[in-house]
């Protein structure tokens, strides 16, 4: 090893930068046969270290956020669900809505891509550097929950605030009892214009006071929820079962 490549493995080791070190000898010998600018040189060295790390904290929120599965939009199939408009999905992806603090939400029945869509959204908001939370309504619940039982809840909300982006799954699959309601409005208001969320539920807004077992309570929500989002209303069949005619009875009644 020369002298300078020595020093270089010592300098990056402090800079804490192991990608620059191991990108420099070859960016050197393109710099060297391309004639770069010293400044272009400093900075092809600089944006290795600095794409690889961005990678790395990517994959580290994406653990971090706890997704069910790993879904993306470029696996999402538009031609199957064609109530999703591409282009809506896809300003969607450039994550506008998160520096605006506005939410987005799915609806639609069971199988039509609302899990699909929040998670690859997320992911999305994970690789540009935005901290993400996903939990189902339920397990949102039962969190703030234990927080409450620990006089902790306004911590608690406090320290989510701090997430830009947390996805509430399946709203409406179970009912709330009156205090889960009342724990979910709280969060809600805590991040109302402060931060957003992507929440997905299988019953229309007209049915949400049977989840939240009051229509104001469910009003009051709504009107938070919407007041800055995009809502996507999913329909269709559901993508599991696809290809089989369930609903079909073999003489093609109903
Ligand atoms: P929901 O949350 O609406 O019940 P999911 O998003 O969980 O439905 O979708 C069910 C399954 O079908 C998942 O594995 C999902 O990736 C897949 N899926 C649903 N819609 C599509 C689609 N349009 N293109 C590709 N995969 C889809
Ligand atoms: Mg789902």
């Amino acid at each position: 090893m020369s002298t300078t490549t020595k020093d270089l493995a010592w300098l990056c080791r402090q800079l804490k930068a192991p990608s620059l070190f191991a990108g420099v000898e070859r960016i050197a010998t393109r710099a060297r046969e391309e004639n770069w600018a010293h400044e272009e040189f400093l900075a092809a060295c600089l944006d290795r270290e600095v794409a690889a790390r961005a990678a790395h904290g990517g994959e580290a929120r994406v653990r971090a956020a706890r997704f069910p599965a790993h879904k993306t939009l470029e696996d999402f199939d538009f031609d199957y669900q064609r109530s999703a408009r591409r282009e809506v999905i896809a300003h969607l992806g450039a994550l506008d809505f998160i520096e605006e603090r506005s939410n987005v939400v799915f609806l639609g029945p069971p199988g039509t891509g609302k899990t699909h869509l929040s998670i690859a959204l997320g992911i999305r908001a994970c690789g540009a550097g935005h901290r993400v939370a996903f939990a189902t309504a339920a397990e949102w619940v039962s969190r703030l929950k234990a927080a409450h039982d620990g006089g902790r809840l306004h911590e608690e909300l406090r320290r989510l605030g701090r997430i830009p982006l947390i996805i509430i799954d399946e709203v409406g699959y179970v009912p709330f009892e009156p205090e889960a309601a009342n724990l979910f409005f709280q969060l809600l208001s805590a991040r109302y214009e402060r931060a957003s969320v992507i929440m997905s539920s299988n019953k229309a807004f007209g049915r949400w006071g049977e989840t939240f077992g009051d229509d104001t309570v469910a009003a009051a929500m709504i009107d938070r929820l919407v007041h800055h989002a995009e809502v996507v209303v999913l329909k269709g069949d559901s993508f599991r079962l696809r290809g089989r005619d369930l609903g079909k009875t073999p003489d093609g009644g109903t």
